[in-house]
């Protein structure tokens, strides 16, 4: 297989064939993401597509499921999307779930007709990044989206029956705006239902913009507590659609994952639990590791 740069998969794709199709992001300018910074975005050919998608025939005898890679691969035009899914379809016929990274505007600017034509193809779901449902912040972090623009895209995927998780940020809001965060952000995804939801705690990336918001005091990271307290009050507000909660993210203070609204009582006791015992709520600052 022919990787260019450093690659990234969500962690639930631990088992997933990756293919990469693209190489970077078209957006590359939020401030907390240092993930394809040094790559500048490229479409692969779909001749050296095609040559690695054979190439893991002959290694793999078995693949169940396959994750389209780099960044937001969904700004592909549709037929050149559709050949890629079909071939891998052709070629790996065991294959029951193809995901890849999107972006949400990629999701607002494709048809309904052209996602539905990628759905029955083979395209079972996208991952894409919310962050904040707080425009304010959105803006801050240069997310290049706002919480209308989400609503659509989320509309036009549910429309064309393409699972989307979305993940959010605990802590992205700063000290000083961990309430608007959790309250706009719960309030979003209370309109767009996702079929998934990963919540993540915020993790600084050296070297990108938010570190050094952080080194000049432009911005003061959240404390553990407030993030239990994000965590409880989304935990409180969702209000009941069905939802998958990966909230096991390797740098999170507490590894919650189930159904949703299933295990809210328990995922809350666990939180509640967690502000009143555990050590990290004595902190400043929630140490995480980079990727
Ligand atoms: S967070 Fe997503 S959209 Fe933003 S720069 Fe990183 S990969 Fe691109």
């Amino acid at each position: 297989m022919d990787y260019k740069g450093k690659i990234y998969r969500p962690w639930m794709e631990a088992n997933s064939l990756l293919i990469q199709t693209t190489l970077g992001c078209t957006h590359n300018k939020c401030t907390f993401c240092d993930m394809f910074r040094e790559k500048r975005f490229q479409i692969r050919k779909i001749e050296d597509i095609f040559k690695d998608i054979d190439q893991a025939r002959q290694i793999y005898p078995q693949i169940k499921s396959i994750f389209l890679i780099d960044g937001n691969v969904l700004v592909l035009k549709t037929d050149f999307l559709l050949q890629i899914i079909e071939k891998i379809t052709s070629t790996f016929p065991e294959c029951s779930k193809i995901s890849l990274y999107a972006g949400l505007n990629d999701l607002r600017r494709k048809s309904v007709e052209a996602l539905t034509q990628l759905r029955q193809a083979g395209l079972s779901k996208a991952y894409v990044g919310l962050e904040s449902g707080d425009p304010v912040i959105l803006k801050r972090i240069q997310k290049g989206l706002t919480p209308e623009q989400a609503v659509a895209g989320m509309a036009n995927a549910k429309a064309a029956g393409i699972d989307i998780l979305v993940s959010i940020i605990f802590g992205i809001g700063g000290r000083n705006r961990s309430g608007e965060h959790i309250v706009e952000t719960t309030r979003l995804l209370n309109l767009m239902a996702p079929e998934e939801l990963a919540p993540m705690a915020l993790t600084v990336q050296p070297g990108t913009e938010l570190a050094d918001q952080i080194a000049t005091g432009d911005f003061i990271q959240a404390s553990p507590l407030q993030i239990l307290e994000e965590e409880t009050y989304l935990l409180e507000n969702l209000n009941g659609f069905p939802t998958f909660y990966w909230g096991d993210h390797g740098n999170n203070i507490l590894s919650l994952k189930g159904r949703l609204p299933e295990s809210r009582e328990l995922f809350l006791k666990r939180v509640r639990q967690a502000i009143e015992t555990h050590p990290v709520t004595k902190k400043t600052v929630l140490l995480t590791t980079p990727w």
